[in-house]
């Protein structure tokens, strides 16, 4: 008989991680369970020319307070978003250059711009989590698609708006519920926090990459890799993991899968069917991360910070060489239905297409890039999309909170502050590891 560990952890993404490393310390026996071959998930830092590059999550903000107290802890380096200089908009066959935190746009659409936005950021508090005892007026938001507000704005608001959504969400207005957006931007201070770089949630990099946090976590901690988990069960007392390799034993198990992927693991017995028909709806944002990499970030010397705000196939770029400069970067994010397009490409032309609006909005100085690094997130079947799952318009809620006796949910997707971020992924594997009840 293979021995009890007292909690099993499923998932080394951040999540899990966190949970494990809490509950050690706590005194419990701990197994992590992993399906990819490397830890961290949805960060992932990968050596590109002469740099680490996160090809998954990357920036934390100054209200992401967990995660400043964990580097802080790991003594992880990190260094500011470069954001020195003008950006460029471009919306339609427009090319505008700005210097604000959000595009100008003309007069007439510059009223309209904080007017949406602070109403969006008022409703927000209003709105509730549609996840947690949603009331009456919850549930009518949650019936609403987010286009039902987005497709009031005029073209040019509505183009700035797509890029923001796009890039936090990984979405398009159609494919949210307009209560879970508004729960979403409650978590994460609002959506200007959220789109903002200078004192937002593009503010800080790794040195070293995001993945460093798992891959300093994991040290230590009893994780197996290349273990997909596909059964969980229950046998008297004792839950049994079932993955290719082994069956691992537990008295209580914390799934830090996101929502999605827990869907997918068979229980016995089954979950609750209100239960497994929420986490069926959840739906993964369809983002590809674009890496660029250049001899010199020429668009600085011409005075650009390398942002690029548009309502074309690439939504936002911003600059991202590396902390010691040697090795010259732009990332972009090409999401939802321009992800589609760009797939739908032959492969031959998808570097060009990426490429193009990047020359529009910097000239030469992004024409030669001397690589260029495509991550479709929604074909990683360990993750399913990126960068979050989100509720869609009308998808089943929970009446209640998550309650199944033994088992206990972590997951950015289940954090109650910046869920979908990686401060989400802490928060979330805190509460999960407080429910478990083991003595020291
Ligand atoms: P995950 O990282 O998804 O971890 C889940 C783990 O479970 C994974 O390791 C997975 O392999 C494993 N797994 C899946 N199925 C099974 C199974 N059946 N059995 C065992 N293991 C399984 N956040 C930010 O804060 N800032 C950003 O700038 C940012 N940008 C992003 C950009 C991209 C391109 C992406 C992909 C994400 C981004 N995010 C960002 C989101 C951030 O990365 C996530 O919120 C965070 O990493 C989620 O951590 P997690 O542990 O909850 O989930």
């Amino acid at each position: 008989m293979t021995a009890v560990h007292d909690v099993v952890v499923l998932g080394a993404g951040l999540s899990g991680l966190h949970a494990a490393h809490l509950l050690r310390s706590r005194g419990a026996r701990v197994r992590v369970l992993e399906a990819r071959d490397r830890v961290g998930g949805r960060t992932w830092s990968r050596t590109i020319g002469r740099a680490r590059f996160d090809v998954g999550g990357q920036w934390i903000g100054p209200g992401q307070r967990r995660m400043h107290a964990l580097v802080g802890r790991l003594g992880i380096p990190t260094f500011e978003q470069h954001v020195d200089g003008a950006k460029v908009l471009l919306l339609g066959d427009r090319r505008s250059v700005y210097r604000s935190d959000i595009p100008s746009l003309g007069l007439r659409d510059l009223a309209t711009m904080p007017v949406l936005l602070g109403a969006l950021d008022v409703a927000r508090r209003l709105g509730g989590d549609p996840r947690l005892a949603p009331g009456p007026a919850t549930r009518r938001l949650h019936a609403l698609s987010l286009a039902t507000v987005a497709d009031r704005m005029n073209p040019r608001v509505r183009g700035v708006f797509d890029a923001a959504l796009r890039t936090i969400f990984g979405a398009e207005a159609g494919d949210l519920s307009l209560a879970d957006f508004l729960a979403y931007l409650d978590a994460g201070e609002g959506l200007l926090s959220l789109a903002e770089a200078r004192g937002g949630a593009q503010q800080t990099r790794f040195v070293d990459g995001a993945q460093t946090v798992s891959e300093r976590l994991a040290e230590g901690l009893d994780v197996r890799l290349d273990a997909p988990v596909h059964e969980v069960r229950r046998a008297g007392e004792v839950f049994e993991v079932v993955t290719p390799g082994e069956v691992v034993r537990g008295a209580q198990v914390v799934s830090a899968l996101p929502p999605n992927l827990l869907a997918k693991v068979a229980f016995t017995p089954a979950l609750p069917p209100p239960l497994r028909a929420h986490l069926e709806a959840y739906a993964m944002g369809r983002t590809t991360k674009v890496l660029l990499t250049y001899e010199r970030a020429a668009w600085r010397d011409r005075g650009l910070s390398g942002e690029l705000v548009s309502d074309g196939l690439v939504s936002i770029v911003m600059d991202a060489t590396s902390a010691d400069l040697t090795q010259p970067a732009l990332v972009g994010f090409v999401v939802g239905a321009n992800a589609d397009r760009l797939a739908a490409m032959p492969e031959s032309a998808r570097e060009a297409a990426v490429r193009a609006p990047l020359e529009r909005a910097f000239g030469d100085a992004a024409a030669h890039p001397t690589s260029v690094t495509m991550l479709p997130w929604k074909d990683e079947p360990y993750t399913g999309g990126c960068p979050v799952a989100c509720l869609p318009a009308g998808a089943p809620l929970l009446d209640r909170a998550l309650e199944v006796p033994g088992l206990h949910f972590a997951g950015t997707e289940f954090a109650r502050e910046y869920r979908g971020y990686m401060e989400g992924a802490l928060e979330a594997a805190e509460r999960a590891a407080a429910g478990v009840g083991v003595s020291a």
